[in-house]
């Protein structure tokens, strides 16, 4: 995958390697830790000598298990980005809050973030948190699904996996939330599960990143290929 992300991005893309949560971690577990530092290192052994421009650790409910990554991530040398995610309640597995984004910083994650289970309505609260806790970069990757107060937490729903289709976000619910970002002062704007395509490009048109008009007969120039704040991971 990194290999065909590359050969599309060209020059004119960052192209970012990913792993997210293993499913083994179990806390006050070293069995366990020894097991995650080993799935993550041999992952990104992988990905890294495909000649990856940065690395994202993503989806983590446990904060341990986010420390791990990017306790393992840094060995790399490259910037490394990690998102936690939030259930039904605003807080991570351990009971952490998201002022969780200075203990990641402090440990040398250059961006922190939030990522999945959430649409743009439940991730804001949270996401200011985060902000008013920090000065460092700041991700936020909601899902485009659209879930009720009590249950923000798309996989909680009965309608997860098979019946999602008719809670899909519409295109102007992720422009408006792409504004919103912004103006959290979220630097790092992308989304999750549920997105497509054109979510993205309107996500871009309202930010003011529009991609390059087709033109009849021609190519875009690859300099009209802006570099984006916008990214969309879809697991
Ligand atoms: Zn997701």
């Amino acid at each position: 995958m990194v290999r065909v992300a590359k050969e599309v991005a060209g020059d004119q893309c960052l192209v970012a390697g990913n792993l997210s949560l293993t499913w083994m971690y179990e806390p006050n577990s070293p069995s366990s830790v020894d097991r995650v530092r080993q799935t993550f290192d041999e992952q990104l052994k992988v990905q890294c000598e495909e000649g990856v421009d940065f690395i994202v650790g993503e989806t983590f409910s446990w904060l341990g298990e986010a420390l791990l990554w990017v306790e393992r991530a840094k060995t790399t040398g490259l910037p490394v980005m990690v998102t936690i995610c939030f259930e039904n309640k605003d807080e991570t597995a351990e009971g952490t809050t998201a002022a969780t984004a200075k203990t990641l910083l402090d440990a040398g994650a250059y961006i922190v973030g939030m990522n999945c289970l959430r649409p743009p309505q439940h991730i804001p609260a949270p996401m200011e948190q985060m902000r008013q806790s920090v000065d460092g970069y700041l991700a936020c990757q909601p899902v485009a699904y659209n879930t009720p107060k009590d249950k923000p937490d798309f996989t909680s729903l009965p309608e997860f996996p098979y019946a999602l289709d008719p809670l899909q976000l519409t295109l102007k619910h992720m422009g408006d939330y792409a504004l919103q970002a912004k103006e959290i002062g979220i630097n790092y704007i992308g989304s999750c599960c549920g997105l497509v395509a054109m979510h993205v490009r309107e996500m871009a048109r309202v930010l003011g990143n529009s991609p390059p008009k087709a033109v009849s007969g021609k190519k875009a120039a690859p300099n009209q290929c802006q570099p984006t704040n916008i990214t969309t991971m879809i697991m």
